[in-house]
């Protein structure tokens, strides 16, 4: 029905301008990510292998929790893991999957982010954790996604990318950025030598200052 596939039409909007972003800033290859956001009546989610610049309002799909889905389109065959942080993560609205080249890299690896720079914070604790691979699209990726997730907002997936939550797109994207570029530096910092990694004092310490610290409510000025 047109006027249900027209519902939350700014919001679907939002979700494509900001896919396009993924890809206009080089965090994400082709059509390899996906996102998607809290509505009243379950999540809104980008639909599976279609170009991002093809995308019209009504091609993002609209889905319940139980899994069902309408519209035309099919969901990203990622929707387990979105359905089930959004279930989960009541904080949560929004949900970004990258394979972002230098996140994706360490998560090849089969290796976190540790606190080798103070800004590992951002993701909420003292590493960026790596889950372990499981096959894309099933219930125990998403299992695993959601145990590294585990009072964080940011975490790697072993072989395949990374996953950020926030309270909205905005929010989420600007993580996106900072985990990407903090795995980039972790990355570099591995090619000379051993990183120092700061203590769980000192991130909680971090985490403290981030609460009071003006700026750091809002997304930083590289993102947005
Ligand atoms: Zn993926």
């Amino acid at each position: 029905m047109a006027a249900s596939r027209l519902a939350h039409r700014a919001l679907r909007q939002d979700i494509i301008a900001t896919a396009r972003r993924m890809n206009a800033l080089g965090i994400n290859q082709g059509k390899s990510g996906n996102l998607s956001h809290r509505i009243p009546e379950g999540f809104l989610v980008t639909p599976t292998g279609m170009a991002y610049e093809r995308l019209k309002p009504a091609d993002i799909v609209a889905m319940r929790f139980d899994g069902s889905h309408r519209g035309t389109r099919l969901p990203s065959s990622e929707w387990r893991f979105h359905r089930d942080i959004l279930a989960a993560r009541p904080e949560t609205n929004a949900v970004i999957h990258t394979h972002a080249m230098f996140a994706t890299t360490l998560a090849c690896l089969g290796r976190e982010i540790p606190a080798f720079h103070y800004m590992v914070a951002v993701a909420g604790g003292d590493s960026i954790r790596c889950a372990p691979y499981a096959t894309f699209g099933t219930e125990k990726l998403s299992r695993h996604a959601l145990a590294a997730l585990e009072g964080r907002k940011a975490c790697l997936l072993a072989n395949h990318g990374m996953i950020v939550v926030g309270p909205n797109l905005k929010k989420a994207m600007w993580l996106a950025v900072e985990v990407e570029t903090l795995a980039a530096q972790y990355w570099r910092a591995l090619q000379v030598g051993k990183p120092r990694i700061l203590s769980k004092a000192e991130i909680d310490r971090v985490i403290d200052k981030f609460k009071t610290y003006g700026q750091a409510k809002e997304p930083a000025p590289a993102c947005c």
